[in-house]
């Protein structure tokens, strides 16, 4: 039998892949006299062959006992969970635990400390997480492999399957949902048929997700080579459309791209060709989102801007940075720029300084992406044409705002007299775009006469009876 051949091989092999500062802690705990296991992800990347990140430990320990059992410790109490650092890496520690009544899809209501590891594991997400390795030394036990739900099987057969009822597992806690989703994306396993029909029947519930849970899950979604199969899954269960209903919109839409294709379909294509940095990603999940919205007539006039807008809503429903929406809404908003190769240098250059020098490389990732999705090559539209003039430009030290001009505000004031306010922005405006055109006006006397001529033309009536 394969599932007996690995669990005796498992068996084996666990204590060999434990760093020594997890057996130095489990040795403690138990020489304590305290159950203690390792558990959780760990042991199924340990079985699956897969370089193992975070070691977690269960412990029937209260936790300031094994707070007290360790020394540097730190005891974080709200979570009843004990960190210890050993070797520049934390290991949590976290006292056996059952969960009661959950009733806003979110979390338990009410966490108690429990005495059982197999209670431990019964509160666990997916069978291959409710794996524990280790002994309980009231009963005088070797350390040994507790698998109450068939977890090492499903390993084996690499398979996402709910622990008990997937229905109400999903209502306990609907960020499982979105776990079960990342983890099939990550490992490229299945879900399990029961399981995937809860999902199904659930999937509506991931709107009460808070979210920067729901970010973070996504975001690892996209962090995966190949976020494929993990987007498809998002919208065929329906939790695409309980995280953004502008992108579940995009099913159906018609596309003149890929022949047979729509809308979501090229969405996923671009993102599976995106380079594999989370702002490129995320731009290329997005960067379409307003085409729903103004499609007419086979053609989807100012999506950019739509997009942009509707993008800025959904990442800050999602909690991202502000940096972070900001750059990936300014990818939206740029990426339907034409180059055509007889752009003259101060086209370029103006391009340039619209995108700015810190999105330009993102910006071509994203349009490159957005060509395969498309079924062109990647550097359709002349993109590589651009990159090279870009990067020409970029190597000549470009002016690229006003601030890099040769002469600011206080010299405008000085020499003509100006007082802060509209006209004084405006002229600075204006030499700016004349530098950006002619890079040899960027001197301070050309500047001064420039300035001096447009203050002329402007006249001594600027401001408010101009404008009459
Ligand atoms: P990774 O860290 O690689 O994402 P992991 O399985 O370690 O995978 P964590 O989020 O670190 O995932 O959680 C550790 C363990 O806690 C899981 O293996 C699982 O047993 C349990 N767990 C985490 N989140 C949930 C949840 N929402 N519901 C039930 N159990 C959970
Ligand atoms: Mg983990």
């Amino acid at each position: 039998m394969p599932g007996d051949g690995a669990g005796t091989d498992l068996a084996e092999r666990i204590p060999a892949a434990l760093p020594s500062s997890v057996h130095e802690i489990l040795r403690a705990l138990w020489a304590a006299g305290h159950a203690a296991y390792v558990v959780g992800g760990a042991l199924r990347d340990v079985a699956a062959g897969r370089p193992s990140g975070d070691w977690d430990l269960a412990t029937a320990a209260l936790p300031e006992d094994t707070a007290a059992l360790f020394d540097p410790a730190v005891y974080e109490n709200t979570f009843g969970t004990v960190v210890v650092r050993r070797d520049g890496r934390d290991h949590e520690i976290t006292t056996f635990r059952t969960d009661h009544d959950y009733a806003d899809f979110r979390r338990p209501h009410r966490v108690e400390f429990g005495t059982s590891v197999e209670a431990d594991l019964a509160r666990r997400d997916f069978t291959m997480n409710a794996l524990a390795w280790g002994a309980e030394p009231a009963q005088g036990g070797s350390a040994g492999l507790i698998d109450p739900f068939g977890g090492l099987a499903d390993i084996n057969e690499r398979v996402i399957r709910a622990v008990g009822e997937p229905r109400a597992r999903f209502e306990e806690d609907a960020l499982r949902i979105v776990r079960a989703i990342r983890f099939a994306a990550q490992l490229g396993w299945m879900i399990e048929s029961a399981t995937l029909e809860a999902i199904h029947a659930t999937a509506p519930l991931v709107v009460h997700l808070s979210g920067e849970r729901i970010a973070a899950e996504l975001g690892r979604i996209l962090a995966v080579d190949h976020p494929f199969m993990g987007l498809r899954l998002l919208a065929d269960t329906g939790v695409l459309a309980a995280i953004s209903a502008d992108l579940a919109a995009q099913r159906g839409v018609a596309q003149r791209k890929v022949a047979g294709e729509d809308l979501w379909d090229h969405t996923v294509r671009t993102v599976d060709a995106a380079a594999n940095r989370p702002t490129v990603r995320l731009a290329a999940l997005v960067h379409d989102i307003g085409k729903p919205a103004t499609a007419a007539d086979g053609h989807f006039y100012g999506h950019e801007v739509v997009g942009a807008e509707l993008a800025d809503r959904l990442l800050d429903r999602l909690h991202l940075s502000a940096s972070e929406r900001q750059a990936v809404v300014h990818l939206v908003r740029q990426h339907m720029f034409r180059y055509a190769p007889e752009w003259g240098d101060g086209a370029v250059r103006r391009f340039l300084a619209k995108v700015g020098p810190r999105a330009i490389d993102d910006l071509f990732a994203l349009r490159e992406a957005d060509n395969e999705g498309s079924g062109l090559p990647r550097d359709a539209d002349n993109l590589d044409g651009l990159r090279a003039r870009v990067a020409a430009e970029l190597a000549s030290g470009p002016i690229l705002d006003r601030s890099a001009l040769a002469i600011d505000g206080a010299d405008l004031m000085a020499d003509l007299g100006l007082t802060q306010g509209p006209e004084l922005g405006r002229i600075l405006g204006l030499l700016f775009e004349r530098v950006v055109d002619d890079p040899r006006l960027n001197t301070r006397e050309r500047l001064l006469e420039i300035a001096r001529d447009l203050g002329r033309r402007a006249g001594p009536a600027s401001g408010s009876d101009r404008r009459q």
